[in-house]
This record gives structure tokens, C-alpha cells and sequence, in this order.
């Protein structure tokens, strides 16, 4: 009642210095418990439950709950274990193959970052990736696995002569895509692990491109200096603008695996996957499935025309050794 009290007297302007002007206003609401030692727990407490108030959009109040108190205390220790885990680089990489339908052989892999947790073990991307984000650490992340990604492929193509060379696929953040440096620090990668440029492909979301179509279509030209591959991951998912789809020079879509998972289950999946297809081939682009998971599934892709796959049917992502074992 208190709060939409002062929402109310917020709802019409006032007036400073003859200017008039709206103000909207975000409350955060704690109830006084026993627990309380001093005036500051309060204070906290209504000051989490405020910018839960903000998250929901402006002019919104919240009241403050135990449930927001744990949260805010977990984002706190993995922001912490996060900075730690850097310094003493708890991050492994693992390769998932991307095999070609039409040949039947490994083209490459994605690579896919997992954190070796000292004390919770090997955690996936979606226990620690957003955080990462919002924190910045995921620069360095990122920078890690790229290293490491293209130092290994380059020994592998020393080992294994595949023709074309074995390609190797790194995701990069929406952070990272931003960052005017990227050029120079895919360049910088390269140089330093003597990879060549087409043996790795940058795999960025869909909604990341579009989100920034601008940016993004002057981006992915700079890129092209390097003479690397990219690939437009969760295709699908996002609203692409048909119009920058053929000014990106992208090199593949990379078929989001909603659809490859339930498009033996209803025509209208597989209806989808057909026509990314088509699209990708009048633009001249290739097409990679996500997430295959059975042989029937596998069979349609060929039976559309898919040129590459990936997914637990092939294989699930593998440490380094496995991978390995796998090429040899
Ligand atoms: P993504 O790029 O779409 O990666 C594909 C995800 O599908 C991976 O999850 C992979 O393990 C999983 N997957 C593979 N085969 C199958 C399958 O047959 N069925 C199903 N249902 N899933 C399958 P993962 O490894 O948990 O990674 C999740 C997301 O985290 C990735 O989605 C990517 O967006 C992000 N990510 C992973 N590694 C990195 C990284 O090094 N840097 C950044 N920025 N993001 C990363
Ligand atoms: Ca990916
Ligand atoms: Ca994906």
C-alpha cells in the first residue's frame, strides 16, 4: 500500500527550475526480522530487494526474501571462484568432431569450455558462462580457449593429414564480438600458434549478429582479412534480417538443434531444416546440424542435403586424449 503510495504521488511531474519533469521510482521493500543485529542488514536487504524491483522494469516495487539473499550470495562466490579459476586456469577444453555427411569423415571440431571446479567438479557452460559475461571474465576465458583450441589443432594437422585440414570451431561471446580488437586478437592467435587462418571458424549466435547488423556486417568484413571461417550458431532462433543474411560474409548456418531434435517428430521441423538448407545454398553458404542424436535423424540430414553434423550420435564432447584416440 506504502509503495503504490508513492508510485501515485511520482505519477504526476514537478517542477525545478520551471522545467517540469518525470521521475519514476524503484522501491525495495525488508521487513523487519529478528535477526537483524544492526540498522545496515535492513538497509541491505531492501537495497537487493530494490534492484530486483529495477531488473522488473521500471516504476515496480519488490519485497525482499530469502530466496533473493541466496542468490545474491551464490553470484558472489562463483564471481570469485571465477577470478580464482582464471589465475590458476581450472578451464579444460573439450572437442566435439563435426563429421560431413556426404564423405562420412571428421571435418574438424567445436571446441566447448568446461570448468574443472575444485570443490563442485566438471561444471558445464550454463552454470557459469552468463555470470562470466556480466562480470567481463569471459574475455579471458575465451582468450584461454582459443589459445589452447588452435595450439592443439595445429599439432593434429602435423599428425594427421586430412585433406582439407581438420578445422577447428570456437564460440565467441557476444562481449567479445564487440570489442573493436577482436581482429587483431584472432591475428595475434594465429600468429603465435602458426594456425592458418582457414582452419578455424568463429562460431557466432544468430541474435548477437542481428541484435548489432550494423556493427556486425563491418566486423565480420574485417574478419575476413584473416581469411577464417565463420559460422552463424543457434541458427533460427533469433529474427534474421534476410537482407544483412546475404551481406554477412558468413560461411555456414549452423542449424539450431530445436529443430534437429524434433524434426522427425513433426513435418514442420523438418519443413524448417529444409529450407535453412535451400536458403544457405542460394546464398552460396554451408549448412552444419547441431545436436544429432540418432541414426534416423542423421539419415534425414543426408536426405536433405546437410553437408555437415554434429551431436551425440557422432559423438558427445571429449577431452583432449579421447579426441585424440578418435583421430588416430
Ligand atoms: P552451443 O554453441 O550451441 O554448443 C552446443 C551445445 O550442445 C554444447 O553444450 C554441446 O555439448 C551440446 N550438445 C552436443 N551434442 C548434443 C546432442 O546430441 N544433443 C543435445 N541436446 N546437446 C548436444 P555445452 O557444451 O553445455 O555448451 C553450451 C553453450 O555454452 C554453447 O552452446 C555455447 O553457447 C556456450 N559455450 C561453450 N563453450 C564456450 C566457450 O568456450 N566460449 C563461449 N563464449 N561460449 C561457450
Ligand atoms: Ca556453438
Ligand atoms: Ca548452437
Amino acid at each position: 500500500v506504502a509503495a503504490e503510495r508513492i508510485h501515485d504521488a511520482f505519477s504526476v511531474p514537478f517542477e525545478i527550475d520551471g522545467v517540469e519533469v518525470f521521475s519514476t521510482v524503484s522501491i525495495g521493500i525488508a521487513v523487519w526480522k529478528p535477526t537483524y543485529e544492526k540498522p545496515e542488514d535492513l538497509l541491505r536487504d531492501s537495497d537487493t530487494a530494490m534492484y530486483r524491483a529495477k531488473a522488473r522494469g521500471r516504476n515496480n516495487f519488490a519485497v525482499f526474501d530469502e530466496e533473493m539473499h541466496a542468490r545474491v550470495v551464490r553470484t558472489l562466490k562463483l564471481e570469485t571462484d571465477l577470478r580464482r579459476a582464471i589465475a590458476r586456469e581450472e578451464f579444460r577444453v573439450y572437442y566435439q568432431p563435426i563429421v560431413s555427411i556426404t564423405v562420412g569423415r571428421i571435418t574438424g571440431f567445436e571446441v566447448l569450455v568446461r570448468w574443472e571446479h575444485p570443490e563442485r567438479g566438471l561444471l558445464l557452460p550454463a552454470e557459469f558462462i552468463q555470470v562470466a559475461e556480466e562480470m567481463g571474465a569471459i574475455i579471458q576465458i575465451d582468450r584461454f580457449v582459443a589459445e589452447d583450441a588452435c595450439t592443439q589443432l595445429r599439432a593434429w594437422q602435423n599428425t594427421y593429414r586430412h585433406n582439407p585440414p581438420l578445422n577447428v570451431a570456437v564460440n565467441v561471446s557476444g562481449t567479445q564480438f564487440m570489442r573493436p580488437d577482436l581482429v587483431t586478437q584472432i591475428d595475434h592467435i594465429l600468429r603465435k600458434t602458426g594456425l592458418y587462418g582457414r582452419s578455424l571458424t568463429l562460431e557466432v549466435t544468430e541474435s548477437v549478429l542481428m541484435e548489432n547488423a550494423q556493427y556486425a556486417a563491418e566486423m565480420l568484413e574485417q574478419l575476413r582479412s584473416l581469411d577464417i571461417r565463420i559460422s552463424i550458431d543457434d541458427f533460427g532462433t533469433g529474427y534474421s534480417s534476410l537482407a544483412y543474411l546475404r551481406r554477412f560474409k558468413v560461411d555456414t548456418l549452423k542449424i539450431d538443434y530445436s529443430f534437429v531434435s524434433r524434426m522427425l517428430a513433426d513435418e514442420e521441423n523438418s519443413q524448417i531444416v529444409k529450407t535453412i538448407r535451400t536458403l544457405a545454398n542460394n546464398l552460396g553458404k554451408q549448412t552444419v546440424a547441431e545436436g544429432v542424436e540418432t541414426r534416423s535423424q542423421y539419415e534425414a540430414l543426408k536426405e536433405l542435403g546437410v553437408d555437415r553434423a554434429q551431436g551425440m550420435y557422432i559423438s558427445p564432447p571429449l577431452p583432449v586424449e579421447q579426441a585424440d584416440e578418435l583421430l588416430a
